[in-house]
């Protein structure tokens, strides 16, 4: 059935079909909170619906991997269609959720460009975060971030083609600025980014090139912050530190961005040799603002935001005046929960629960209660960090660890067993397996800009709320 108004219902749109007077959960986004929820669901007499704007759900904790050649894109983004498929009660559809009717419960969806609608009795949101460039967006042009594979891969051509060009270049300064790599944010991605550049240069390129030594490469880590990563024990921050720069990681704290350019990026550092660095590629691991999804439900619904605009929520998760909508993951702005992992499977699961108890008619309010698991991050081969409640590792029983949780924490028995491969041929040999890079990934962000809006879209989400 098609609208007057050209919109499509959700009978033909690919939402759930409404089996007669099932419950319907509508949830918006397959990342850990999304897909968490969904997989809680399984047994449940409900017709649930699973919208994301890309067909995979995304490890966002191996991007970096990705970026440097470890891992093919495919390893860490399986189809969330596939992951679903044995879930009978779960209907998958690719498209953007662009606005939200709380009255109305019902989600309007653009499909590459095609709107309909989804209506819904329950609601889970789990948008997750968007790359937050602390008021100043200019500095994406070029210092990329990275959330997507999208940036993952075209931070992967940046750091592949500056080798290839630095081999090419006769000018020793262009050269020198071709062979430094600055990493911005020293948080556990910032720091696993910036160690597995430099193992690159100085291990897995090192027989690679005729003009120029990989070695020579230059790799900064700075922060505004005065310390390496801000979740871990002071014990386990000095240790890593120490780690990054036995590798050859250049590492400047208290050093705000204050520009960033085509060669280089400009900052407040008192360290002479940080306050201009010329460097062709840039790489921005700084700050996270929550989805604007997150924004327009508040507005809509009255509620408050916090500074990254994560959704204030009564302790079980729900918008403020109206119990049947859940924030989950990195929207969720409860008892300063961390944006990470564990919060949004467990906040998932939680609101998965809470429909479910409700179904069977017990509406009492019970809070979400987080079990922190601990925190990991890896340094480079053979070297992590590791705080686990009282326990800290460091080295290669942290490392150990590190690749076990990963390993575990993969979606589908393929997707660990093209990692554990690909691990093998990078940690035990020197290479790294997914090398290829392409022109198209270099410069797609270059073409999708200079084409305007219509291309846009994808990186500017346009949501809205309604009442
Ligand atoms: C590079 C990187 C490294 C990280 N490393 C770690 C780590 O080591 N340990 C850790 O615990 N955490 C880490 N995190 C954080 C962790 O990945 C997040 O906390 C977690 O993914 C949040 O889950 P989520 O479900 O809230 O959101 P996400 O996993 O981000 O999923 C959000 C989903 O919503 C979809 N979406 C967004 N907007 C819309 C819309 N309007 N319509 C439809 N779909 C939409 C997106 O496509 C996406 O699939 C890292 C994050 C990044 C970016």
């Amino acid at each position: 059935m098609t609208r007057n108004d050209g919109q499509h219902t959700s009978a033909e749109n690919g939402a759930a079909p409404a089996s007669a007077g099932r419950h319907r959960v509508a949830i918006v986004g397959a990342g850990f909170g999304g897909l968490f929820a969904a997989k809680a669901l399984r047994r449940a007499d409900v017709d649930v619906t699973v919208i994301d704007r890309t067909n995979h759900h995304l490890f966002q904790p191996l991007l970096y991997q990705v970026a440097t050649g470890i891992l093919a894109e495919g390893d860490i983004a399986p189809p969330i269609r596939y992951v679903l498929r044995r879930q009978r009660n779960a209907t998958v559809m690719l498209g953007e959720v662009q606005r939200i009717d709380l009255d109305e419960r019902r989600l309007v969806v653009d499909t590459l460009g095609r709107p309909s609608e989804v209506p819904y009795d329950s609601l889970i949101l789990a948008t997750g975060a968007d790359q937050s460039y602390f008021g100043h967006p200019e500095f994406a042009q070029h210092a990329p971030g990275m959330k997507t594979i999208d940036d993952a891969l075209e931070l992967r051509a940046r750091i592949f083609g500056a080798f290839e060009l630095a081999e090419r270049e006769p000018d020793p300064e262009v050269r020198r600025a071709w062979l430094t790599f600055v990493v911005v944010g020293a948080g556990p991605t910032g720091v696993e980014l910036a160690g597995q550049i430099a193992e690159l240069a100085h291990r897995s390129l090192c027989d690679d090139f005729r003009r120029i030594d990989p070695a020579d490469a230059r790799v900064v880590l700075l922060d505004a912050a005065a310390t390496i990563l801000p979740p871990f024990p002071e014990s386990l921050q000095r240790r890593a530190a120490r780690d990054l720069e036995r590798r050859g990681v250049e590492i400047h704290l208290g050093a705000t961005v204050t520009g960033v350019d085509e060669r280089g990026i400009d900052t407040s550092s008192e360290d002479p040799r940080a306050r201009r660095i010329e460097a062709a590629t840039k790489v921005w691991a700084a700050g996270v603002q929550a989805s604007s999804l997150g924004r327009v439900v508040a507005e809509g619904a009255g509620a408050g935001i916090d500074r990254t605009g994560r959704v204030q929520v009564r302790p079980d998760c729900t918008l403020p005046g109206h119990p049947e909508v859940f924030m989950v993951g990195d929207l969720l702005s409860l008892d300063h929960l961390p944006g990470l992992v564990q919060v949004a499977i467990q906040s998932g699961r939680h609101a998965a629960e809470t429909i479910v108890r409700r179904l069977h008619g017990d509406t009492t309010e019970r809070p979400f209660r987080y079990r922190d698991k601990g925190t990991l991050a890896m340094i480079s081969r053979h070297h992590a960090v590791a705080s686990v409640g009282r326990v800290r590792a460091s080295g290669f029983p942290a490392w150990l660890l590190w690749l076990a949780v990963h390993l575990l924490a993969l979606i589908g028995f393929e997707n660990r067993v093209a990692v554990l491969f690909s691990w093998t041929v990078a940690f035990l040999g020197r290479g790294r397996p997914h090398r290829a890079i392409t022109a198209r990934e270099a410069f797609a962000r270059q073409a999708l800009d200079s084409q305007g809006d219509a291309f846009g879209t994808a990186r500017r989400p346009t949501t809205t709320a309604a009442r």
